[in-house]
């Protein structure tokens, strides 16, 4: 296999007439497909249909207090809740808040209670004059959008396989004050699919940073969400690491069941120290009188303990495997030795990052659609949309049904080869 950038110009050029003619054949067939955006597909849905059933009119809706779930009341969790969503999130009970159907909102909320109320009694973000947030990119879309809507400026921390480069962290949290927190996916993260190693969490749990009101965003979305039952990463529970560090309320940890049962309709946790969690509930207390115990019992009834959560995850991989391996294997096959791209391959979560040559990213994406493939936007994975090289490209396999995705892969690897060969040509003579 010849590298692209060793090709003469009459190679490249022969190469581009072969590789167009491909493209037109494919645009040809009028294709709708989409790998944009971390959905379960319906087969996986269909795995929870179970919780439809598990309520009825007839069902004890008491919680294991007594309290009547039907009803508001009991604000920050049923019991059986939070001990579900502690085994989860490898955390005392005692350490948890449930919240409603979603973690993202309980992000934006923690960033709107920092900016209106303070933390812990620090001044309000909105009263200082400079607000800032670490960002370790490639990352997630959404994050970014959150401290971007709320005016933080955002500082790029370049992710390794281990984590976000931690001495850059370290540097920037101890030196300005005005650093208030960090975005973290801390394993299988969105979207290159990397876990942080044991030594990134230790350094992260001794943080000292100059303002009181750092915390660490730790957005454990992916904790139990394996592809392989004998290949699995492994992350050291940082609430645990910080309160060791002597660190104890460095770090707001969130989970939820969103890719576990339904997205939208599981149920999203906060892990944090008593402090902290004083602070959350000081918030929640006026918000709301209370979230959804209904969704809460049901997911208890239908998932009972932290084994039956595993064993359900299972029952994910085995749908969401081949897709994964699906692309894999196209890639490896259809770009591997070109030296045109580069790309992750995760244990686990819903992404595979892919990072092309710089400057093609853009037009990766936009031939893709052009051809009918619908891809996450070229920038989405930086702050502010942009993507200093314009090579990072979050690739979803899970929501197109296996054809289809056979399908978007080869449009893909197409449209990275057409657009690696047109930016070769414009550079060599
Ligand atoms: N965090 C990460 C890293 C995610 O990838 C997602 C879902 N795409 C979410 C949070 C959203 O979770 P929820 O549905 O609980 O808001």
């Amino acid at each position: 296999m010849k590298k692209y950038s060793d090709m003469s110009k009459e190679e490249l050029l022969t190469l581009k007439a072969q590789l167009d003619k491909e493209y037109a054949d494919i645009k040809a067939k009028g294709l709708a497909l989409d790998m944009s955006r971390g959905k379960p597909s319906a087969d996986q849905l269909d795995l929870s249909m179970g919780l439809m059933n598990v309520l009825s009119s007839d069902s004890d809706l008491k919680c294991e207090t007594g309290v009547d779930c039907r009803n508001y009341g009991v604000i920050d969790g049923i019991p059986e809740a939070k001990r579900l969503l502690g085994e989860m999130s490898e955390v005392d009970p005692d350490h948890i808040i449930i919240y409603g159907n979603s973690s993202l909102n309980v992000m934006f909320d923690s960033i709107a209670r920092s900016m209106t109320q303070g933390v812990m009694g620090n001044t309000p973000w909105c009263k200082l004059d400079k607000v800032k947030f670490l960002c370790p990119v490639p990352g997630y879309d959404r994050h970014f959008k959150i401290t971007e809507f709320f005016g933080i400026e955002m500082i790029n921390v370049p992710m390794t396989p281990q984590g976000p480069d931690m001495d850059m962290v370290e540097k920037l949290v101890s030196e300005d004050a005005s650093i208030k927190g960090i975005w973290c996916v801390p394993k299988y993260s969105n979207p290159q699919g990397y876990t942080y190693s044991a030594e990134t969490v230790e350094r992260f749990a001794h943080l000292k940073p100059a303002a009181p009101d750092f915390r660490i965003y730790w957005d454990n979305a992916y904790s139990i969400h394996h592809l392989y039952d004998d290949n699995q990463d492994f992350l050291v529970e940082i609430l645990e690491a910080c309160a060791k560090a002597g660190n104890p309320d460095l770090v707001y940890k969130f989970t939820s069941t969103s890719k576990v049962s339904f997205p939208g309709s599981g149920i999203a946790a906060v892990a944090a120290s008593k402090a902290n969690l004083e602070d959350f509930r000081s918030y929640m207390q006026i918000q709301t009188i209370g979230h959804d115990k209904l969704n809460q019992l049901r997911h208890v009834k239908f998932f009972k303990n932290i084994d039956g959560l595993h064993e359900h995850m299972r029952k994910h991989a085995a749908i969401l495997r081949p897709k994964f391996e699906m692309v894999l294997n196209t890639l490896d096959r259809e770009l591997g030795g070109l030296g045109i791209g580069e790309w992750t391959k995760p244990h686990g979560g819903y992404f595979i990052s892919f990072d092309s040559m710089e400057g093609c990213a853009k037009a990766i994406v936009a031939k893709a659609k052009e051809a009918g493939v619908v891809l996450t936007g070229a920038g989405a994975t930086y702050p502010y949309g942009k993507d200093p090289k314009d090579s990072n490209i979050r690739i979803a396999p899970s929501f197109p049904t296996p054809e289809d995705l056979g399908k978007a892969a080869e449009v893909f690897v197409l449209c990275v080869k057409l657009t690696s060969v047109e930016k070769l040509l414009a550079t060599v003579r």
